[in-house]
């Protein structure tokens, strides 16, 4: 057989935990609120456009050579500055990796830190891209759970004590994917003392922070590193582009060295003629208008989604109220599988997606609870779309 020969990586009997997401619903009335792309109509195609034409006229046919492997310095010094201001990392251009996506640094990090069988932590319910791409590596996973400031720390410091072998922790700290959730600052700091008693790598992945609907993005958790322990990806994805494929990495010495080395050997580098248009846009556009821009329009869709919920889904349901992001955590009552109930019930019935619990958890093992995305819809049809999904899930629980 074919598949004997392929690395045990490859895990034939484990799918992708980025497959089948996403049922394509073609009734007229669907309402997904499974797909957490951005909203497309927020592009800002027409300055894109000419932020290529810039980087063009400007660099002329070295725009098209091959590139140094960290990526192009201006734009590095651009996103250090950013990061300096937003999240109070104090850093410069030569700690800063460019990667294709926020999802290549995940599994530079994981490429660099992981042997098969070594143990990381990731929080539960987790980004389904992280665990696809860390499943590759083999890892021994524990999950610790969330609370509705962040990172349970009691269970964490736990499950350290139990398994010190612990090498990498991962955390999306900022109106976090799939809950919504903020870690407080206090955590923040405490997660880093942790990371420096138990000895352990930690991924802060922030691709959400620059879009906060309440108050300015909290100092991220790598303003608290002295020991150069943490790594902070983020990305343009959703704040301009995800097809620009541009996310970045923050990490200081022989670990940004290790990393550093994972992605020369991955690809060279990639993107430079895309990293030298998102530098002429900074240059020559405001990116923080364009932010704000942005977050009015989401603002809305997130306050149209809670209000939803609380309009129109059962007393028995508990749910998220996120302050920045895309996402909102619906618990179900223990023993509701969200899963089956979308595939018996609410999709062909009520047409209305999501994606179920089950897809979060690194061992597929909770099914009460489901995430919801408000960003791609305006508030009136996630307002008519939580109608119908507060309206099925109640006859689900009573009927
Ligand atoms: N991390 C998180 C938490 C995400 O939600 C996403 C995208 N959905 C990514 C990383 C990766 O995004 P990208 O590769 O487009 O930067």
């Amino acid at each position: 057989m074919m598949t004997d020969i392929f690395a045990t990586r490859v895990n034939p009997d484990r799918p992708s935990a980025l497959s089948g997401l996403f049922i394509n619903d073609t009734d007229p009335s669907a309402v997904s609120f499974a797909a957490g792309s951005p909203n497309e109509s927020l592009f800002p195609v027409a300055a894109m456009k000419r932020a290529f034409s810039d980087a063009i006229d400007d660099k002329g046919p070295h725009l098209f050579q091959y590139q140094s492997v960290a990526g192009n310095d201006s734009l590095r010094a651009k996103l250090a500055a950013r990061i300096g201001k937003w999240g109070n990392v104090h850093t410069t251009a030569a700690n800063i990796l460019l990667t294709v996506g926020g999802q290549q640094a995940i599994d530079l990090v994981a490429k660099a830190v992981l042997n098969p069988g070594d143990d990381i932590v990731v929080e539960t319910p987790a980004y389904v891209g992280a665990l696809a791409a860390f499943d590759i590596y083999e890892p021994n996973y524990h999950a610790v759970g969330l609370e509705p400031d962040g990172l349970d720390l009691n269970a964490l410091e736990d499950t350290l004590k139990r398994h010190p072998g612990i090498k990498l922790l991962y955390t999306v700290p900022d109106f976090h994917n799939p809950t919504g959730i903020t870690m407080s600052v206090t955590k923040r700091e405490a997660l880093v003392n942790l990371a420096n008693k138990y000895d352990f790598i930690i991924i802060e992945d922030s691709p959400y922070r620059d879009l906060d609907y309440v108050a300015s993005p909290l100092p991220a958790i790598k303003s608290f590193d002295t020991q150069g322990r943490v790594v902070f990806i983020s990305s343009m994805s959703k704040i301009l582009m995800p097809e620009l494929r541009t996310g970045w990495l923050v990490a200081d010495g022989e670990l940004f060295d290790a990393i550093f080395k994972m992605r020369q050997a991955a690809d060279l580098e990639a993107c430079g003629v895309i990293h030298a248009a998102i530098d002429a846009y900074m240059t020559h556009n405001d990116l923080d208008a364009h932010v704000t821009v942005l977050k009015d329009h989401y603002k809305r869709q997130c306050a149209a989604m809670i209000t939803g919920l609380e309009d129109y889904f059962p007393d028995e349901v508990t749910f998220t109220r996120p302050t920045g992001g895309f996402f909102d955590w619906v618990t179900l009552p223990e023993g509701i599988d969200a899963g089956k109930l979308l595939l018996s019930d609410i999709q062909p019935h009520a047409h209305i997606n999501y994606v179920p619990a089950t897809n979060f958890y690194p061992y597929r093992d909770v099914h009460n609870g489901m995430r919801l995305c408000f960003s791609g819809l305006t508030p009136a049809v996630i307002d008519d779309g939580m109608h119908r999904l507060g309206d099925a899930v109640k006859s689900a629980l009573h009927d």
